[in-house]
């Protein structure tokens, strides 16, 4: 009864915490265009967050460095469980354009682990949004009916990735083509 009731508060008012890995900052204007009146996530009970431990959701921007490795992971360690990561950007999905660098370790998941990648540079708002309720929509029926409502009347693919989409890429990218024509 007390996890269903904590389950439904969680849905009803999923409490954000927006952590800046290393970005350029692009992204971290667009979640804050998400998160104000025009894509307005706050209708959902969005609410950002200052402090991790009060927080249910990580968005998180940009490459992982050496640097700041180990305060993402103190960072996500002081979230009580459950607790999901949505990466913001093709820095975090990848660390590009940053990766390879010399101080660059990779993306977002080189650190924590990731719920929903949000590809662009920068991450659209509307995709933010898209990304944010899709992960509500295992908790709440109200982002449910509107995930339901945007993908029948848009198209999102390549708006977000699940773990197991980014995976399927990473290995494709890993295959070599085919070799240089014989002719
Ligand atoms: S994805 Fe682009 S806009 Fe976003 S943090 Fe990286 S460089 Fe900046």
């Amino acid at each position: 009864m007390l996890d269903r009731l904590v389950r439904w508060a969680r849905g009803k008012s999923p409490w954000v915490c927006h952590l800046n890995c290393g970005s350029c900052n692009g992204c971290d204007i667009e979640i804050l265009a998400a998160l104000t009146p025009r894509f307005d996530l706050e209708r959902l009970g969005v609410l950002l967050e200052g402090s991790p431990r009060h927080a249910d959701v990580l968005l998180a921007t940009g490459p992982v460095t050496r640097q700041i490795k180990d305060r993402v992971v103190r960072i996500y360690e002081q979230m009580a469980e459950p607790k999901f990561v949505v990466c913001v950007g093709t820095c975090g999905v990848s660390g590009s354009p940053f990766y390879p660098g010399y101080n660059v370790l990779g993306g977002v998941d080189a650190a924590i682990p990731v719920d929903i990648y949000v590809p662009g540079c920068p991450a659209r708002p509307d995709a933010i949004a898209y990304g944010v309720l899709k992960l509500l929509a295992t908790l709440n029926s109200q982002a449910q009916e509107l995930v339901e409502e945007i993908e029948a009347t848009r198209d999102t693919v390549g708006l977000i990735y699940m773990p197991e989409e980014i995976e399927e890429q990473r290995e494709s990218a890993q295959t070599p083509g085919p070799g240089p024509s014989e002719n």
